[in-house]
């Protein structure tokens, strides 16, 4: 039997029980594995009078001193690799080896960001003898970070690497139904001797949380990770403030397949990144747009593919895909499949809840789907692909930015002036050609349009969590 850890708040260097709490449940078999703490007015006061004292003491520490710590943290998290991932595996679905992955993928973003905490470079503009004007790269403040439940461990590591690698002290909020990757980071941290204050972890009920942490003056950066509805909201609330945020929204990401690509490499690729994660990834290839020419047979072997996934409860071998998080994911993909249908969808495959204990639905492809079916516009955040014709690029780069969205973007194609067409044309941060990687700690990653604001991840990474102060400084009074 797994041993689920015991979940606890983390505040001014201590653990803290409250004393109420909610369930975690095993999402493969909706056993309660867990309880998560409930913060009450007085935990998350308290978190933001030791952010406030963190922030002070971390600030001042040098960035060659922070870096060190990130990175020790980072390397007890590798040797805990293990016990996260069978955690991961527990409180989310998803297989070991992904959960694995995972947390090998969350250090990665602290090992990054320790190794830009050397480098937010200022610089130095030309001036009079006498004069300097001097551009500085200094800590934002105090960051009120949440991260969501699509992954456990990297989510909440990508908030804690950039805030801690700048200098600043950050309270996070992870995900309720998946608290334990969080839980890890933050005893990682502890144990390689981080002041208290400077990482605080709360949770709760998120709109409590978030309406208490927000509108107070201490936090001067709201980051944010999941839907495009609760980004907008915590938008207007930072707003109200003047506070600045680093949003990561919603993706409906298309895929354009050209007509001079490897079909069959492409379907195949194509299919099995679709179920990763069970598709609750922001990036997730959901709208793909296929040459006429080519689309029979893309849609034949990658219906075969998703087909053949192999569904199951994670800690099985040989498993490719667990179960939705939760019983809303099913709602939501029941309602967007019946919608299509009645729009005149096809569905090629899959469609329905899998009968069996725990959130499983069958890897599931709808063909020729109108613009009208609102699977169209909705991101279905689960394990559906949309594969529709086109007559020509032009129209697949039409149809790719006919969404609120623009978070990652996909291409097959081998032609140098298909990808020119493409680069200039399809609205998305992040852009993929022939491959479906989306996002690595040392590629900025982000969004436009309704996905998002800011960047995490590459040089750009840590802009967010500084702010530039320009010093002008003359010898002679002047
Ligand atoms: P949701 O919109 O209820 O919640 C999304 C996330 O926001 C959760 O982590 C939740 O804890 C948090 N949240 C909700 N209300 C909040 C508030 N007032 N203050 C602070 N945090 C709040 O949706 P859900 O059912 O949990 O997830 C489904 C949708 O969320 C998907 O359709 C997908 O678009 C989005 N999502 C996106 C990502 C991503 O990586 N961008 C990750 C997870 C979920």
């Amino acid at each position: 039997m797994h041993d689920y850890p015991d979940l606890a708040l983390h505040i001014a260097g201590e653990w803290r029980t409250t004393a109420e709490t909610l369930p975690v449940v095993n999402p493969a078999t909706e056993a309660e594995i867990g309880r998560v703490p409930v913060a009450t007015a007085d935990d998350l006061d308290d978190a933001l009078a030791a952010a406030t004292d963190g922030f002070a003491v971390w600030r001042r520490t040098s960035p060659r001193d922070r870096a060190d710590l990130i990175r020790d943290a980072a390397a007890l998290l590798r040797d805990r690799r293990d016990e996260i991932a069978a955690d991961i595996t527990a409180e989310h679905g998803k297989p070991l080896r992904q959960a694995e992955l995972e947390v090998i993928r969350g250090c990665e973003f602290f090992e990054w960001d320790a190794g830009e905490a050397v480098r937010t470079y200022g610089r130095v503009i030309p001036s009079a003898p006498g004069v300097s004007y001097v551009v500085h790269h200094q800590p934002i403040g105090p960051v009120a970070a949440f991260s969501p439940w699509n992954f456990p461990m990297s989510q909440p590591a990508r908030k804690v690497a950039g805030a801690l690698a700048s200098g600043c002290s950050i309270i996070l909020k992870a995900a309720e139904e998946t608290p334990a990757g969080a839980r890890h980071i933050v005893q990682a941290f502890v144990d390689v001797g981080l002041p208290p204050g400077v990482l605080n972890l709360v949770s709760g009920v998120p709109s409590d949380i978030s309406a208490h942490l927000i509108p107070d003056d201490r936090i001067n950066l709201v980051a944010f990770t999941g839907s495009t509805n609760v980004g907008r909201h915590l938008t207007g609330m930072a707003s109200e403030h003047m506070t600045p945020v680093l949003m990561e929204l919603g993706g409906h990401a298309p895929v354009i397949v050209c007509e001079d690509t490897d079909v069959e490499a492409a379907a195949v690729s194509s299919a099995i990144r679709k179920m990763r994660n069970a598709g609750q990834v922001c990036t997730s290839p959901t709208r793909f747009f296929v040459h006429e020419s080519i689309y029979e047979r893309f849609l034949q072997v990658f219906t075969a593919r998703a087909a053949e996934t192999v569904v199951g409860d994670g800690t099985e071998p040989g498993v490719e895909m667990g179960p939705l998080a939760n019983d809303r994911r099913i709602a939501a993909m029941e309602h967007l499949v019946a919608d299509a249908r009645s729009a005149g969808a096809a569905v090629v495959t899959g469609g329905n809840r899998i009968d069996r204990p725990g959130y499983f639905f069958e890897p599931t492809v709808l063909a020729e789907v109108p613009d009208t079916a609102a699977v169209m516009q909705t991101e279905p955040f689960g394990p559906l692909a949309i594969v529709n014709p086109v007559a020509s690029l032009d129209e697949a780069i039409e149809k790719a930015n006919g969404v609120p969205y623009g978070l990652a973007a996909y291409g097959f194609t081998n032609r140098a002036d298909y990808v020119d067409r493409m680069v200039d044309g399809v609205e998305a941060g992040n852009l993929s050609i022939n491959t479906l990687e989306a996002s690595l700690p040392e590629t900025p990653f982000g969004g436009v349009k309704s996905s998002g604001y800011g960047r995490e991840g590459g040089a750009e990474g840590l802009a967010h969590y500084t702010v530039v102060k320009n010093v002008s400084h003359s010898i002679q009074i002047v």
